[in-house]
């Protein structure tokens, strides 16, 4: 069958990579894609927002599944245009993707089901939220509650960098709409951990946990970026943690999005805190996390084709997900000034070198690059990110930052301690 994957950054070329694997699949279009997908499929441009294109192209070419990698169609309902179009597509309704799309709505769920999670309090009014500042400790957590480019979280540790936080989102509307209504959050500390899920509606399927590293600089410093660097499996998501977030978190959140009329089809991303008092959800997102996927689904051994299609047809209970036993560790090549100001149009080297070098498990995934006539270039703030696999944690980090500098490229910049918690497991 052919398929339509919608998208462009390194999420889509794993999954591009992932799905060029599948025995079902002829071929696979990517709208809009990026220079390094076009490897394996035919990159057409067509936005990621403009459903009646998409439907029409999906019609038009006999698209037989399409995956959506990104959160912002999501929660704009492209899975419904698809569905009333009578397509099959892989990823949450716009009633399920609310479980991203607002952090309000999540953490109201949450409470009503028992999921453990910070204590919040949700606001649609400054002042009020101002006057709620006066009674809280810090450091405090400030949630603006729309999607944010996962940059609508403040840590704030005083009053006056919260009452600041509370301005910049809900009156000069830093976020936009997003900051229409925020969440103040409890402060919480521990291990963060990310784990992938697939949901067919019903059944929750876990795949192997993953730690992102969202700060622009080494040793957690700097500004949140859309992330810099991931390793998995986490040696902190133990099997006592798994144990607990099976019988409290996961299942729970499915059968709570049932419950409420919003099924839930697709990939539930449980960002976690293993805080003293066991694990809680910091946040959902409702698609595969980025650059966690780069290191998740290299690990991954079932054809992620059937996978999606177990999903859609609520079959995921007859499939067990496999993954190697091995681990991965991903660096992001940024261009240097990232997340705040940058250049980009500079010629990259060294692709092929680590192209040649995939079945030793060494991958490169693009991102913000562009193909021109001399070659390609840099063309965002993360360019791509370079994964590579190993027998343990230690030798994957060792592996993927060899590689890290196969690869060249004028204000190449990148975390030089990306897994630095693997030593401290
Ligand atoms: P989120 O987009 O909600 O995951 O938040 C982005 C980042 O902010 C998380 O990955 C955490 O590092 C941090 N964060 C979010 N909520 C909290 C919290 N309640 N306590 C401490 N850190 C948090």
């Amino acid at each position: 069958m052919n398929v339509l994957i919608v998208g462009s950054g390194g999420r889509e070329h794993a999954l591009a990579w992932k799905i060029s694997k599948s025995s079902r699949v002829d071929k696979i279009y990517c709208a809009p894609g990026n220079a390094g997908i076009e490897e394996y499929a035919e990159c057409v441009p067509i936005g990621v927002l403009d459903f009646p294109a998409l439907t029409a192209f999906a019609r038009e070419k006999e698209i037989g599944l399409t995956v959506i990698g990104m959160d912002d169609p999501l929660v704009a309902g492209v899975v419904d245009a698809f569905e009333a179009e009578g397509l099959r597509v892989f990823g949450p309704s716009k009633a399920a993707a609310i479980l991203e799309g607002s952090k309000a709505f999540s953490k109201d769920l949450m409470k009503k089901y028992n999921i453990p999670t910070a204590g919040y309090e949700n606001f649609e009014d400054a002042d009020k939220a101002l006057t709620y500042l006066e009674t809280v400790d810090f450091p405090i957590v400030l949630k603006a509650d729309g999607l944010a480019l996962g940059k609508g979280v403040l840590i704030c540790n005083s009053l006056e960098e919260a009452q600041a936080g509370v301005k910049e989102i809900m009156l000069d509307k830093k976020f936009g709409n997003a900051g229409n209504q925020m969440v103040i959050e409890e402060f919480l500390t521990g291990r963060e951990v990310s784990v992938l899920s697939f949901v067919d509606g019903n059944t929750v399927r876990i795949m192997t946990s993953a730690q992102d590293h969202k700060r622009a600089g080494d040793g957690d410093t700097g500004l949140n970026t859309g992330g810099m660097g991931t390793f998995s499996p986490s040696p902190f998501y133990t099997e006592e943690v798994d144990e607990f977030c099976q019988k409290y978190i996961y299942q729970a959140t499915v059968d709570a999005m049932r419950a409420e009329d919003r099924t839930f089809k697709g990939i539930i991303f449980f960002g976690l805190m293993l805080t003293e008092k066991g694990p809680k959800v910091l946040e959902y997102n409702a698609r595969f996390g980025d650059p966690e996927a780069q290191v998740v689904i290299p690990r991954m051994k079932n054809d992620i084709v059937d996978v999606m299609e177990a999903c859609i047809d609520g079959r995921l209970s007859e499939i067990s997900l496999e993954f190697e036993d091995n681990a991965a560790v991903c660096v992001v090549l940024a261009s240097d000034g990232y997340p705040v100001k940058y250049e980009k149009g500079f010629l990259i080297d060294g692709l092929d070198t680590v192209k040649a070098k995939e079945e030793e498990g060494y991958y490169v995934f693009h991102a913000g690059t562009k193909k021109t006539d001399k070659g390609i270039v840099t063309n965002g703030g993360r360019v791509l990110g370079v994964t590579a696999k190993g027998a343990d944690l230690k030798t994957a980090r060792a592996n993927a930052y060899k590689a890290a500098e196969w690869v060249n490229f004028e204000n190449k910049y990148m975390r030089h301690d990306i897994g630095k918690a693997i030593d401290e497991a």
